[in-house]
């Protein structure tokens, strides 16, 4: 009996274009400021409160939703920093990375036929997500350039079949970050329509120049109805271990952790302990801006000696460049910039194009400035040959 042939869930989907851009900077002894995850070890606090952890016997499955101090802690962490109380019982809960926060917010509240509006460019697990629930995404795209929310072009894409939004601040690839103003036309666009919000806030401790990190939750139109997702492998430089946090009305957690139950059931015992202990201390978080704030500057005051132009990086760890004026790229498309860029120079970012749905060249690529100081100087120096 022949077998049968199986038919993809999901036509569009490849390899991730940080995998590929991994291999190929590995194949040419490149410098990798692709794929996002810092190149320096976490503090050695964190892997003793983790070891700790585990030699104190917290090795077997802990709650479903989440071990009940670092519930508490994330709990006390948004009150402290956002002035909003999410109830740890009932409204937050401990997911294995962002990653399936946001699948498991997306299952927990698009049903088959259902749009869900996403900005592009965009990180690249949203659209595949909605599509496995059955739901269709609906690209809106940022405008070029400025990367600013085309509210006209938003707006116009909503529909009585519009269930969600997914927002991402500060954003990934761009580096922009949402303002109160933003979450107030976002309220008035989607107030007193069924529309839920998925706020993807992984990078919330790398907001620079003295600015803020608005959250979904602060805003209390939004906060009602949105899912504000949180990684600790962004901010403890841990993105290997993959547990992040879901705070959401008690009615959408009630609806997020039947999905959360029967996906993974719960996230790893020991980090959650480990992390609850070390989350003591605000030091570390709270001195992140500061941190990466001085890579980028790091990073950008090297790239002015080239030809490549910066465009403006308000958070995130990511530093966008246009290559419009540098004549040996300009006539590239972005893929085939950071290809040679990795070949020929032996620094590997990643094009933002690929964080689109559809065709979209704007001479942009990105690079992550998460590494340490000696790789952002060596990989200036081999990007001084562009000058
Ligand atoms: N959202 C965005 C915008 C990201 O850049 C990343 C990085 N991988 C994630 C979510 C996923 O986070 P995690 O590694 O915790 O799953
Ligand atoms: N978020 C990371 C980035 O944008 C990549 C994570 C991944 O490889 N899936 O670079």
């Amino acid at each position: 009996m022949s077998v049968p042939q199986l038919k993809t869930k999901l036509p569009r989907v490849g390899t991730t274009v940080f995998s590929v851009m991994s291999a190929l900077a590995t194949q040419h002894n490149a410098i990798n400021l692709g794929q996002g995850f810092p190149d320096f070890e976490c503090d050695p606090h964190l892997i003793d409160a983790v070891s700790e952890a585990m030699r104190q016997g917290h090795n077997q499955y802990p709650l479903m939703t989440g071990v009940p101090q670092l519930r508490e802690r994330v709990a006390d962490k948004m009150a402290a920093i956002h002035g909003v109380r999410y109830d740890p019982q009932t409204e937050v809960t401990i997911t294995s990375g962002a990653t399936q926060g946001i699948l498991s917010s997306i299952l927990a509240v698009v049903r088959a036929g259902d749009e869900v509006i996403v900005l592009e460019p965009c990180y690249d697990s949203y659209s595949p997500n909605i599509e496995l629930a059955g739901g269709l995404p609906v690209p809106v795209r940022l405008k070029s350039g400025s990367f600013d929310v085309d509210w006209d072009a938003l707006s116009a894409a909503i529909t009585s079949r519009t269930r969600a939004i997914i927002v991402n601040s500060p954003h990934n690839p761009s580096g922009r970050v949402w303002t109160a103003v933003d979450w107030d036309r976002l309220a008035e666009l989607i107030g007193g329509r069924e529309i839920w919000v998925l706020s993807d806030e992984v990078y919330e401790h790398m907001v620079f120049d003295q600015k803020d990190h608005v959250s979904a939750a602060r805003h209390p139109l939004i906060r009602d109805r949105a899912f504000v997702i949180s990684s600790f492998g962004k901010t403890f430089h841990v993105t290997g271990w993959k547990i992040g946090t879901v705070c959401a009305p008690a009615q959408l957690t009630a609806e997020f952790r039947k999905v959360h139950q029967y996906t993974v059931f719960t996230a790893n015992s020991a980090m959650q302990h480990g992390i609850a202990t070390y989350l003591a201390d605000a030091g570390p978080y709270l001195n992140l801006p500061a941190f990466y704030q001085a890579k980028r500057d790091r990073f950008a005051a090297g790239l002015v000696a080239t030809p490549l132009r910066l465009l403006p990086c308000e958070g995130s760890y990511f530093q966008c460049v246009s290559y419009a004026d540098v004549p040996v790229l300009r006539d590239l498309s972005e893929r085939e910039c950071c290809e040679w860029l990795t070949r020929e120079i032996g620094v590997t970012p990643i094009p933002v194009s690929a964080f689109y749905s559809s065709p979209a060249e704007q001479q942009t690529i990105r690079f992550c400035f998460a590494k340490r100081d000696a790789t952002l100087d060596a990989a200036l120096a081999r990007l001084a040959a562009l000058a």
